[in-house]
C-alpha cells in the first residue's frame, strides 16, 4: 500500500498515521517528525528550518521534496508507505506523482480526514496544554499553520479530488471511530 493521509493540522493525522502505518506494516513517514527531529539534532538541515517551524511557515518546495526523495528511496519503502504531512503544496503534490512515475508505482489511497475549521483550533490548543512539546502548538501559530493550510494545501486536497483519487474520512469522533472508518475505506 501506499498512502497519504491529508487533513488540517489538528484534524489527528499524526496518530491515525501511527496507528495505520502499523496495522500495515508499512514505514510511516512524517516529514514533521523528520524536521522536528533535524531541529533537536542540530543538524544543518535543523538549523535551517527552526525558524520556520517556529513561525509555523512551510519549509520550502526545494528541501522537502529533496528530503522525501531521499527517504523514499530506501529500502523499506518498497513494500509500500504511508506519508503524513507530505504533499503540503501543489508542486510537492505533483513531484511526488513524478517521483512515483520513475518506479513505475502509483499511490494506492489518497486519504482526507475532514474536520470543520471551529473544531481545529481547539483541538491543537488542548494538544499543547497537555504537553505535546511541539513548540507549534500555541494558540498563535496553530492559526498561522490553519491558514497556510487553507492556502497552501487545500489546493492539494482540491487536485487530488479533482482527479477522482480522494477518500473523504470524517474525522470527528473518537480515535477509534475514525480508525475504523479509515480501516473500512482501505479494506
Ligand atoms: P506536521 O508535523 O506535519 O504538522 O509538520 C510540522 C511543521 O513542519 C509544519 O508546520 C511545517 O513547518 C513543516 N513541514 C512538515 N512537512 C512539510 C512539508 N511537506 N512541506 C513544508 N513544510 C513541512
Amino acid at each position: 500500500m501506499r498512502i497519504v493521509l491529508l487533513g488540517p493540522p489538528g484534524a489527528g493525522k499524526g496518530t491515525q498515521a501511527v496507528m495505520l502505518a502499523a496495522a500495515n506494516k508499512i514505514p510511516h513517514i512524517s516529514t514533521g517528525e523528520m524536521l522536528r527531529q533535524a531541529v533537536q539534532e542540530g543538524s544543518a538541515l535543523g538549523k535551517q528550518v527552526k525558524a520556520v517551524l517556529d513561525r509555523g511557515d512551510l519549509v520550502s518546495d526545494e528541501v522537502m521534496i529533496a528530503l522525501l526523495r531521499e527517504r523514499m528511496s530506501k529500502q523499506d519503502c518498497a513494500p509500500g508507505f504511508l506519508l503524513d504531512g507530505f504533499p503540503r503544496t501543489l508542486p510537492q503534490a505533483q513531484a511526488l506523482d513524478r517521483m512515483l512515475k520513475e518506479l513505475s508505482k502509483e499511490l494506492t489511497h489518497v486519504i482526507e480526514i475532514a474536520v470543520p475549521e471551529r473544531v481545529l483550533i481547539d483541538r491543537i490548543k488542548s494538544r499543547g496544554a497537555s504537553g505535546s512539546g511541539r513548540s507549534d502548538d500555541t494558540e498563535e501559530v496553530a492559526s498561522k499553520r490553519l491558514k497556510v493550510f487553507w492556502e497552501l494545501t487545500a489546493p492539494v486536497i482540491a487536485y487530488y479530488r479533482e482527479a477522482k483519487r480522494l477518500i473523504e474520512v470524517d474525522g470527528l469522533g473518537t480515535i477509534e471511530e475514525v480508525a475504523s472508518r479509515i480501516h473500512a475505506v482501505l479494506s
